[in-house]
């Protein structure tokens, strides 16, 4: 049985708007998007809640069929989580219209036994206070590594901050280490942020790629130039969650590891924004995957 990874994270219906259209209850959820993405490289154990009656078959025949586990995809009564939101026309921001909770709200998140091997743990975004329960259940010496967002920051900072203690590889986009840290400069607030805990932390800025800092290192991976955007909504999620899943499959958590890890988070972060929902980024297969991560060498290799 081959290494597995553990992702804990909301499961939802995002309604999104975009220079490209409006699209309403689309299968979202930054659980759903790390799994999707992580598939690829390993076995993935889930731990989430969806509606009891509002959640459709195809999408957990899809994460199902795509080797994610989902004895820990609890079903509650109630709704599933909502979120909607619009983008910018450049696409260089997003406003949150709605976050509905529903069966998040009461949501006591149990990992079950068999969980319990995955030596990493992807935490992506939900409650702080939830990321931190599934925390207190796991074994000693597990890889933390976690995500949180704007809404987290604004109204539970303490419990955010508990979190961050607690990890291993804090995974954020550029807005959230500012809003964490008060700084602008990106190497300021990551040293702030390390300063706090974690030994790495990454700063993703959509477009313009994504940095891995250390105390002792500063490390940019790019992102693919794309023309054809769509929607962005999970494109953080795939990032983490493929390199997640290739630090999985080298069984490796170490600096170079997370270096190519960002290659293949960045190509699977590139297919995720070509369509409304999931399904390219559970779809690619593994020769387009690779023709991605070689262009993002090409990118930045000096070679004439
Ligand atoms: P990303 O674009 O990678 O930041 O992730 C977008 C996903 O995060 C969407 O599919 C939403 O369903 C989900 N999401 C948005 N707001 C929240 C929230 N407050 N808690 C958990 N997940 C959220």
């Amino acid at each position: 049985m081959s290494a597995s990874l553990l992702v804990v994270g909301s499961v939802a219906f995002d309604t999104i708007e975009t220079r490209a259209g409006k699209h309403q209850d689309v299968l979202g959820g930054a659980a759903t998007f790390i799994a999707l993405a992580a598939s690829h490289f390993c076995p993935v154990n889930l731990v989430a809640v969806v509606g009891a009656n509002d959640f459709p078959a195809k999408h957990t025949e899809l994460l199902a069929s795509h080797g994610v586990d989902l004895e820990g995809l609890e079903r509650a009564e109630g709704r599933t989580f909502r979120w909607s939101g619009v983008y910018a026309d450049d696409f260089s921001s997003r406003r949150t219209l709605e976050t509905q909770l529903g069966v998040f709200e009461s949501f006591n998140p149990k990992v079950p036994k068999n969980y319990l091997k995955s030596r990493v743990v992807m935490l992506g975004n939900i409650h702080p206070a939830l990321q931190l329960k599934v925390l207190d259940g796991l074994n000693k010496g597990v890889f933390v590594i976690a995500d949180t967002m704007n809404l987290w920051i604004d109204t539970t900072p303490d419990l955010v901050n508990q979190l961050i203690t607690r990890v291993d590889l804090l995974v954020i986009n550029d807005e959230e280490a500012t809003m964490l840290t008060g700084e602008r400069q990106m190497l300021v607030a990551a040293r702030k942020i390390l300063a706090q805990g974690p030994k790495t932390v990454m700063i993703k800025r959509g477009e313009h790629g994504a940095y891995l800092f250390t105390k002792e290192t500063v490390f940019f991976a790019p992102a693919i130039p794309l023309h054809d955007v769509v929607d962005p909504t999970g494109a953080g999620d795939s990032f983490a969650g493929g390199l997640a899943g290739y630090l999985v499959s080298q069984n490796d958590t170490g600096l170079a590891a997370m270096k190519t890890g960002m290659l293949y988070g960045a190509a699977l972060a590139s297919i995720a924004v070509g369509v409304f929902g999931p399904e390219p980024l559970a779809e690619i297969d593994r020769a387009a995957l690779e023709s991605r991560v070689a262009q993002l060498r090409r990118l930045v290799s000096l070679a004439g």
